[in-house]
């Protein structure tokens, strides 16, 4: 399946809900809410919407958050499904300890994407060795950090200003800023995580 290009707000629009794939930009000008109808549809939809509909938009609203495609997200699923453990529970851990997931999570990065180019383009290390592989699962006792020369890089700093303003760096990682790397300190908890969504559905989705 190919890469999404087009424009990322046409995706809150249509989950009509802010999943913030912009960074800072959704804390100041949000397209959905000058424009909250959903996109290509004129009229609001007219009665309920069906079972199969509310768990559709669920599994596509946790794509969208972790900007995922159909087929590599299946194969998350379909191993959640195997574990030992409440399915929703592992796959929804799987994703918050992507490593792209956890440098955006450090507050070096605002946005998914811009978090994935990071470690796309080799400016991530774990332990001291380059990683640049954004679905790479990061443990406990993990030590994520950057180039030390990205401190001057200017997307980073106001990164960790936002960071700092919104103070939404999450309990189960220690950040160094005077290093910018972080500590992985435990396995988050559900609350800790970042995904506002029903995993239940989404195992109910997949299990049709
Ligand atoms: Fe979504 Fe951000 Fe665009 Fe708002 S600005 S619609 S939260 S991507």
């Amino acid at each position: 399946m190919a890469r999404y290009t087009d424009a990322v707000c046409k995706l809150c629009r249509r989950e009509q809900q802010k999943l913030f794939l912009k960074g800072d930009k959704c804390y100041t000008k949000c397209v959905l809410e000058k424009k909250p109808g959903i996109p290509g549809m004129a009229k609001p939809q007219r009665g309920k919407p069906s079972a199969y509909a509310i768990r559709l938009r669920e599994k596509q609203k946790l794509r969208r958050l972790i900007q995922m495609n159909e087929r590599p997200f299946e194969s998350r699923v379909a191993e959640a499904s195997k574990a030992r453990e409440a399915s929703g529970d592992h796959l929804l851990r799987g994703l918050e300890l992507r490593l792209d997931n956890m440098v955006r999570r450090m507050g070096v990065a605002t946005s998914l994407r811009t978090a994935r180019q990071l470690v796309k383009h080799g400016h991530v290390k774990i332990g001291g060795r380059s990683v640049n592989i954004p679905s790479y699962p990061v443990k406990p006792g993990d030590v994520i950090s950057l180039n030390p020369k990205m401190k001057e890089n200017v997307g980073i700093k106001l990164s960790l200003e936002t960071a700092k303003r919104l103070n939404q760096r999450p309990a189960f990682v220690e950040f160094d800023e005077t290093t910018l790397s972080a500590k992985v300190l435990r396995i988050p908890e559900r609350a800790e995580m970042s995904f506002p969504i029903n995993d239940q559905l989404i195992i109910e989705y997949y299990s049709r």
